[in-house]
């Protein structure tokens, strides 16, 4: 029996157990998915190694640490220096990042899209802000602090914190911040936010099982939004690839994770 967990702070709200476990039930796949809930970064290997884990996810706030406890990382994570899923391969541990690709399978009914501005800039930004860019659309970035956005600047996104923010078109703005998360807040001032609603066609949420505050103001402006469960769910098939090592069809994976979602 293999076993699998996802490491965050806070992780009681993770819908990842129920979407695993139900691909594990319904296929006959003997595993089981957890739930750890880890506060220090820098016990994230150890307690994977401890827990004799074959794989696990990682979400708030410790995608970049993840990054950092890896012995390998392949493909895309190793651009952006964010992990997200985690596979134990002959006691080295080798990460991956499923997000922004399941970010663009989320996006995908929303039509010619070439300005996003992304809200936040921690790791899921980051994924997003760099997939985007392969996909040659434009990327404009707004965080509270200044800190995290010289790395989004280097990579030829626009960049801008609260107090120096100007207003341009976009089709799409995410919320990639936890603002909303486990508390009420906006992820930047109303007016602002107001203003940039005002110039956008889409707007999305990467936090999943709610209607946040974010997206209640886009609701208003009557934009068509969604949140993050069709993220949530691309992330997850792709990272269940891994777990199972293509063994189970992804259709199938899919179908199943999908299930689950309404249980
Ligand atoms: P990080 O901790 O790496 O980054 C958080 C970012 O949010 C930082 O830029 C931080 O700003 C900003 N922030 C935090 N709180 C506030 C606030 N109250 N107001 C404004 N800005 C704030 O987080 P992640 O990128 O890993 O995750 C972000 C969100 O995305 C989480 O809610 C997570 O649940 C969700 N998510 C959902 C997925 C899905 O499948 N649906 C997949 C991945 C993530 P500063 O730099 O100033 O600290």
């Amino acid at each position: 029996m293999q076993l699998f967990s996802i490491f965050g702070n806070p992780i009681a709200h993770s819908r990842s157990p129920l979407m695993h476990n139900s691909v594990f039930k319904h296929l006959n796949y003997k595993a089981c998915y957890t739930r750890t809930l880890l506060k220090d970064s820098s016990k994230l290997k150890e307690t994977f190694f401890k827990l004799k884990l074959s794989g696990a996810n990682v979400t708030v706030p410790h995608k970049e640490a993840a990054f950092k406890a890896c012995d390998e990382v392949r493909g895309f994570a190793k651009k952006i220096g964010v992990v997200n899923t985690l596979i134990n391969e002959n006691g080295k541990l080798i990460g991956y990042n499923t997000d922004a690709d399941g970010f663009l399978f989320a996006i995908g009914e929303f039509k010619n899209i070439k300005n996003i501005l992304i809200i936040g800039a921690g790791g899921t930004a980051k994924a997003l802000a760099i997939r985007f860019l392969e996909e040659e659309i434009n990327v404009s970035v707004l965080n509270r602090s200044t800190k995290r956005l010289a790395y989004f600047k280097e990579f030829g996104c626009k960049i801008s914190s609260w107090d120096d923010f100007k207003i341009a078109s976009y089709d799409l703005v995410v919320n990639t911040t936890s603002a909303g998360l486990e508390d009420d807040s906006l992820p930047a001032p109303k007016e602002l936010l107001e203003e940039i609603l005002n110039n956008t066609r889409y707007a999305a949420d990467a936090i999943y099982g709610k209607v946040t505050p974010f997206l209640q103001l886009a609701s208003k402006h009557k934009l068509t939004y969604k949140d993050g469960a069709d993220m949530l769910l691309g992330q997850g098939v792709l990272a269940n690839e891994l777990f199972t090592n293509s063994k189970l069809e992804k259709e199938q994976i899919k179908f199943y994770m999908k299930k689950s979602f309404k249980l």
